[in-house]
């Protein structure tokens, strides 16, 4: 496993794996890898000749009042796992050698990324979209991976790949989770152990909502209401969204639709703000 620091060097790497028709396989990241991670990792491992794991903590999708400067890293922990699933380059670049002095270009998705995250978060999407396509041009990857547990997310990229006709498979992975339910997250690091034990709140609405739907409940009203009522049960918690969309177009929804019936939602735990998502 090589770590390349440089974005010309990565790029120059992946041009030649390509050229001699060699399929690479994308994960990006923004490192303190966990389960989620390295499931992404193994995946691409099984389909791809060549795996590239990004780490970068992407500075232009976090608003100022966000938690960029506490974010969680841990290189040596990181490239261990890296190493464990067998990724072949770990890209690791710095803030300044991605976006350096005098860039001014943005990349920003419209509908998909309105509601929900970016609704709360409003320049979050422009971030990510713009990271992921400097990312993707220097990786040139075959195809990449990212996963389900960001739902916007995924459809934002897959959005914008097909907007802007970039030959990229875009993969998503169903989310990966603790024993007891919680969607693993780096962020799950901020919790204290009285947090960890609120957090469950989430999941548990949603699997609450799976139960229901399961037995015949489609009016949307009422799960919602139901995720919102067990979510208020819980003293440290505080709703930032939630939102019943249309999985791929992120359109509100006022009938439930068999497959396409996307429940979303965004709580803070205290300080930290954690999101789970459930397609029915
Ligand atoms: P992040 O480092 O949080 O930006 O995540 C990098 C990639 O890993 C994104 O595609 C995430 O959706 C994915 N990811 C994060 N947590 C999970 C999880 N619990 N299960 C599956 N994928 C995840």
């Amino acid at each position: 496993m090589r770590v390349i620091y440089s974005p010309q060097q990565i790029q120059k790497i992946c041009l030649q794996f390509r050229s001699k028709g060699k399929s690479i396989g994308f994960v990006p990241t923004m490192g303190y890898l966990h389960e989620g991670h390295q499931t992404l990792l193994r995946i691409a491992r099984k389909k791809s000749d060549i795996v590239i794991l990004s780490i970068f903590v992407n500075p232009t999708q976090f608003a100022p009042n966000e938690d960029l400067s506490r974010y969680p890293r841990d290189t040596k922990g990181d490239l261990a796992k890296a190493r464990k699933e067998k990724v072949d380059f770990v890209f690791f670049p710095t803030p300044e050698s991605i976006y350096p002095e005098n860039f001014q270009t943005q990349v920003r998705v419209e509908k998909v990324a309105q509601g929900m995250c970016g609704g709360t978060r409003p320049t979050h999407f422009a971030g990510v979209a713009l990271v992921v396509l400097k990312l993707f041009n220097l990786v040139q990857p075959t195809t990449a991976y990212f996963g389900l547990k960001d739902f916007q997310q995924f459809t934002v990229i897959s959005q914008m790949v097909r907007d802007l006709n970039v030959p990229i498979k875009i993969v998503g992975v169903p989310t990966v989770r603790e024993k007891d339910g919680l969607a693993m997250s780096s962020r799950n690091v901020y919790l204290n152990p009285e947090e960890r034990k609120a957090a469950l709140a989430l999941s548990q609405s949603l699997a609450e909502v799976k139960a229901k739907v399961k037995k015949g409940e489609v009016n949307l009203f009422n799960l919602v209401d139901g995720i919102r009522s067990r979510l208020v049960r819980e003293p440290l918690a505080q709703i930032d969204y939630i939102s019943c969309v249309d999985a791929y177009t992120m359109v509100p929804l006022q009938k439930y639709q068999k497959g396409k019936t996307l429940f979303a939602l965004a709580v803070f735990i205290g300080k930290t703000r954690l999101i789970d998502n459930l397609l029915v």
